[in-house]
């Protein structure tokens, strides 16, 4: 009797202690090593799909698979192919491109601004309300709505 309690205790260590450990350490091979770039990381799924695709290929050819299967799977392997080298390829030019898009954002943002600052300039006092109000925080005369673009 007290023998099976131990195992039962066994049991649920290893189920609840163990597993978690163990499927852990799966997940944690499964992530990126930090060593691997974006780029490299996209690299190696391309290589994976034209593996697929290879292997599908022979699969076809061998008979082990129905035609609308290979043309379905075929479709969707060279749809991923196609999507990881534009991938890769914006990566590729990315970074001047990410540095222009980020000044073009901050312009915005600060021309956004601007225009808040502007519109919330209250008609009355000439109070400048630094968040949106409908009513000045100062003299309390009602501001129009700012027109935004
Ligand atoms: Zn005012």
């Amino acid at each position: 009797m007290e023998l099976g309690i131990a195992l039962g205790i066994a049991v649920v260590l290893a189920v609840f202690v163990v597993y978690p450990l163990l499927s852990g350490e799966k997940e944690g091979r499964e992530s990126l090593p930090v060593d691997v770039t974006p780029s490299l990381d996209l690299k190696r799924r391309r290589m994976v799909v034209y593996e697929n695709l290879q292997d599908l290929e022979f699969e076809f050819q061998a008979r082990k698979i129905a035609r609308a299967d290979y043309e379905t799977l075929r479709e969707s392997y060279r749809t991923e192919a196609a999507r990881l080298m534009l991938a890769s390829k914006d990566l590729e030019q990315g970074n001047a491109e990410d540095v222009l898009i980020e000044r073009e954002v901050a312009a915005r943002r600060a021309r956004r601004k601007d225009q808040i600052a502007e519109a919330y300039v209250c008609p009355a006092c000439n109070f400048q309300n630094p968040v949106p109000v409908k009513f000045c925080g100062e003299c309390g005369a009602p501001i129009a709505k700012p027109r935004m673009k």
